[in-house]
């Protein structure tokens, strides 16, 4: 099942740097791994996987989601609204709504999207976990990731004290002790963290924002717990001016800076967005290997700006791709992210900003360093075959002299032909074969309705 040769692409981008962006001919996998790459002719019963017309990549990462967002897109009071008010009328709104039914959905909904645009790891960021629930998020969303045969990172967030808002009529958000938000990410761990090179399932120690969900001396305890767990760090930062402002306030320097000092910085952390970044701090995060969670889209949509991604990357630094939570991304596909990435830098900054060999590169390669995941993210012998297959027979594809950059120059509704996670397929002619989506469709009906049913309604269902 995990040994097959793709044969006949017409181009093959690696997700490598420089000249090794690219190869041609074909790839042979053996034992779920890259055996090798060039013109191979098909051994005697050997299944051969056709990839004429198609151009071949790794499979797609994608270092920052949040899965419990699937059924909160296009909330109307959200729509025209920035990071602070949108945050309290949509996500801190329904959090306490997303029962383990409306997790489990959301989760399917957002997996497939991203599934069906060639993504075969995921990071998702959750930060509502509350004694409340009858339910454990952190297993919901791993069991939901087996199902489709990802690489998924659980990045457990979560508060030790709450944040206000300008107007308060949202429920009040959970918030936990810190030695029981360490005893609960130890747990995670332990039922799910696998350390192994070829790891499917990892953890990470992912409170909400260094800045408005912990108190300071808090900082320094995690990142040790962190590391004595053998776990990677991750959080929201500089997504807006808002953080900027509030570092500079209360502590009297820029968030990164403030972060050097507590042992927030290094080739274990990545932060998603990290917008309001000057120079000084991104030759920080470069010199200290610290990544970038870079999301173009969900940065545009609330109007927080276009992160320095390319300027990190110049300097060495390591940036990754990722759609951020669908509440504030209603494209949350791996495919829509790249052309962002592609056509946001130039709009910005001219043409010399990117090219699209560099933002593949950012979403296979930079988001495996990003993960800490060192057996995946490029083409070549000896990795993980997390492969993915696009094929580009549509008509935006045809008339292209350069037909193998078609994926990322010209962005719309990708057709992954197939796509492999460890040799596994899990995408088969732009379908998952097991998820029936006329069945997702009105799963997802049912959820909105129950969610934005009003309150007593709501209550009456409950006690039914
Ligand atoms: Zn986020």
């Amino acid at each position: 099942m995990t040994d097959f040769l793709i044969k006949g692409a017409l181009g093959i981008l690696t997700g490598r740097s420089g000249a090794a962006a690219r190869a041609e001919g074909d790839i042979r996998v053996r034992g779920g791994m890259i055996a090798e790459i060039g013109s191979l002719a098909a051994r005697p019963g050997e299944r051969v996987v056709d990839a004429s017309g198609a151009v071949v990549t790794p499979g797609l990462v994608n270092t920052h989601h949040h899965l419990f967002q699937s059924v909160l897109k296009a909330v109307p009071a959200g729509m025209n609204e920035a990071l602070a008010a949108w945050l309290r009328l949509v996500p801190y709104t329904f959090w306490d709504r997303i029962d383990e039914e409306a997790l489990r959905v959301s989760a399917t909904i957002g997996l497939a999207e991203l599934a069906l645009s060639g993504a075969t790891t995921v990071a998702d960021h959750h930060y509502f976990f509350s004694d409340r629930y009858d339910f454990d998020p952190v297993n919901v969303l791993f069991e939901a990731a087996e199902r489709f045969g990802v690489r998924f990172l659980l990045a457990r967030g979560g508060a030790t004290k709450g944040r206000s808002f300008d107007a308060d009529q949202t429920a009040q958000l959970p918030v936990e002790p810190l030695d029981r938000m360490i005893a609960s990410v130890e747990a995670a761990a332990k039922r799910w963290h696998d350390p192994s090179p070829a790891s499917m399932r990892r953890v990470a120690f992912a409170p909400t924002t260094p800045t408005f969900s912990l108190n300071e001396p808090e900082l320094k305890e995690v990142a040790a717990a962190a590391r004595a767990m053998g776990l990677r760090l991750h959080s929201h930062l500089s997504e807006n001016m808002d953080y900027v402002d509030h570092t500079l306030a209360h502590h009297g320097k820029r968030p990164v800076h403030w972060l050097a000092e507590h042992d927030w910085l290094g080739p274990d952390v990545w932060f998603a967005h990290l917008v309001e970044s000057d120079e000084d701090e991104l030759c920080l995060l470069a010199d200290t290997g610290t990544a970038m969670a870079h999301c173009p889209q969900a940065n545009a949509r609330l109007g927080s700006g276009i992160a320095p991604a390319d300027r990190l990357h110049g300097l060495g630094g390591t940036v990754s791709l990722a759609v951020d939570g669908a509440a504030a991304n209603e494209a949350a596909d791996m495919v829509s992210a790249l052309y962002a990435a592609f056509s946001l830098h130039r709009a910005h900054k001219g043409v010399g900003a990117a090219d699209a060999e560099t933002i593949l590169h950012w979403a296979t390669a930079g988001g495996a360093r990003a993960l800490g995941f060192e057996t995946i993210g490029t083409l070549e012998p000896g990795k993980q075959a997390d492969i993915a297959i696009f094929d580009l027979s549509a008509p935006r594809y045809l008339g292209q002299h350069d037909r193998a950059l078609g994926l990322i120059v010209s962005g719309g509704q990708a057709h992954v032909r197939a796509s492999f996670v460890a040799g596994r397929q899990i995408v088969e002619n732009g379908r998952l074969p097991w998820l029936d989506m006329d069945e997702l469709a009105a799963d997802a009906a049912r959820v909105v309705a129950r969610i934005t049913a009003p309150r007593e309604e709501r209550r009456l269902r409950a006690s039914m």
